[in-house]
């Protein structure tokens, strides 16, 4: 304890100093700006006794709610491995309805304060990144409610046809804010460059949102007119963390536990779906199969473990080369799909397809892998992959008939040689032996 407190104390080894400047730029000007704002609210108009209690009540609730989630998220983090899916935003959005907005961000601190305190420092988590969490949330609170506090939805007669728009603007805005910023922080923070999907976060993740907010309005309604019901809110919320947990389950079965690619049945049945769209589209889709050459060898020489290693980095490889959209899977062993999407159809598609499995293949054959200690690493090259490729429409109709042909093709590339791409009926034959070239 007394070691923990003088390790906390040693300003010079806070992990926040590891960040790069810029970041830490922003982590200032963000918590900075959240922090003066509540302090010139409650200074320019201290709230009264009325809302300060209504804001301790907020903040109970909230408190009352972590408590009771924990119990489910700790069996969500032991099957699914993630972190606390936080879902305080019934409170904090309910705070930016109903309060002050400065008396909202306190509930904001209160609630984030607890949750640190609760589910975040025994995991070990870094202070900074907590603290900027609840920076960010103080901000979408300051905009929802400086918007909200132009109509009287808290207290007067409310006119439906601004009222309503106006709270549907407000939860616009407040998970808008949130996302901007946690979005600079993590294009500040990226080793490599971002997909515009990593940026604006997942479609699942804003779907739960907006239904927390929904239930934010609810909690305000209550609170209006009978607050004992707020306590209602609390089993459909402890429903939703369960939501969380199912849709994570399902992640994890769709994703290969070595490499984070889709398995084999997941990337089959998103592939038929996206041969579907892409029909109505008068689009074409292509499906590589890719095969490591002599990754027995590898094995062999460095190891299984090195060998995992190798796979997982092929894998971002195949996520690095692709567009956003296409879909990569691994179909067992050292064996990967790729299904590219939104080529044109016939000889420009084939052209487009033929090119990009050209570059995934010279990029593999230019990684370099280092494995073992970091210290002292063994660096793995001189790989190689042979590719086997087929369009549809012209190799075949459905994914089971694309996948033969690009299976034959790939054969074709093991025979000729290894290390290189083919494509389609007339580049792929029957015949399967390989010879051990
Ligand atoms: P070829 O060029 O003909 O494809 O030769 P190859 O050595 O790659 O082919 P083969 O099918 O003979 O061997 C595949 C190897 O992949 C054998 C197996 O040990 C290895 N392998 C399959 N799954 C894994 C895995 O998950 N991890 C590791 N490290 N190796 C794997
Ligand atoms: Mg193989
Ligand atoms: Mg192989």
């Amino acid at each position: 304890m007394l070691t923990s407190l003088r390790r906390w104390l040693d300003v010079r080894r806070w992990p926040v100093w590891l960040l790069r400047p810029r970041m830490l730029c922003l982590l200032l000007v963000v918590e900075l700006a959240a922090a003066g704002l509540v302090v010139t609210g409650l200074v320019v108009s201290p709230p009264g006794p009325m809302p300060i209690l209504g804001a301790a009540g907020l903040a109970v609730l909230g408190i009352a709610h972590t408590e009771l989630a924990t119990g489910i998220e700790r069996v969500r983090r032991r099957v699914a491995r993630s972190s606390y899916f936080d879902l305080s935003s019934v409170w904090t959005f309910a705070a930016a309805l109903l309060l002050p907005t400065s008396l909202a961000c306190l509930v904001v601190l209160a609630v984030y304060g607890h949750l640190w305190a609760r589910v975040w420092r025994p995991t070990g988590a870094p202070l900074f990144r907590h603290l900027y969490t609840a920076a960010t949330v103080v901000l979408a609170v300051q905009v929802a409610g400086t918007l909200l506090s132009t109509e009287s939805f808290g207290s007067g007669p409310v006119d439906p046809l601004v009222s309503y728009p106006l709270l549907v603007l407000a939860m616009v805005l407040y998970v808008l804010v949130n996302q901007m910023l946690v979005a600079l922080a993590m294009t500040l923070t990226a080793e490599r460059s971002l997909a515009w999907r990593d940026l604006v976060g997942d479609w699942d993740d804003h779907v739960l949102e907006g239904a927390t907010l929904c239930l934010a309005v609810l909690v305000s309604v209550a609170v209006l007119r009978q607050p004992v019901l707020v306590l209602l809110v609390l089993p459909p919320l402890l429903v939703l963390h369960r939501a969380v947990l199912i849709r994570q389950l399902e992640e994890r079965a769709n994703t290969d536990a070595k490499t984070g690619l889709l398995t084999s049945s997941a990337w089959r049945g998103r592939a038929t779906r996206s041969l579907l769209r892409a029909r109505r589209s008068r689009t074409a889709v292509a499906v590589l199969i890719l095969d490591l050459d002599h990754f027995k060898t590898v094995n062999d020489t460095y190891g299984h473990l090195a060998g995992d290693e190798v796979l997982s980095a092929v894998a971002s490889t195949l996520l690095g080369e692709v567009r956003d959209g296409d879909l990569v899977g691994r179909f067992g062993g050292e064996e990967f799909v790729v299904l590219l999407c939104g080529l044109p159809a016939a000889e420009a598609g084939r052209v487009q397809s033929h090119a990009a499995a050209e570059r995934i293949r010279r990029t593999v054959r230019t990684l370099a892998v280092a494995v073992g200690d970091p210290e002292d690493p063994v660096v793995i090259s001189d790989l190689s992959v042979s590719v086997g490729a087929a369009l549809s429409e012209i190799d075949g109709h459905t994914i089971d008939e694309l996948m033969q042909v690009a299976d034959y093709a790939l054969y074709a590339a093991k025979r000729g040689g290894r290390n290189q791409v083919r494509l389609g009926r007339r580049e792929g034959t029957a015949d399967r032996n390989v010879d051990e070239g």
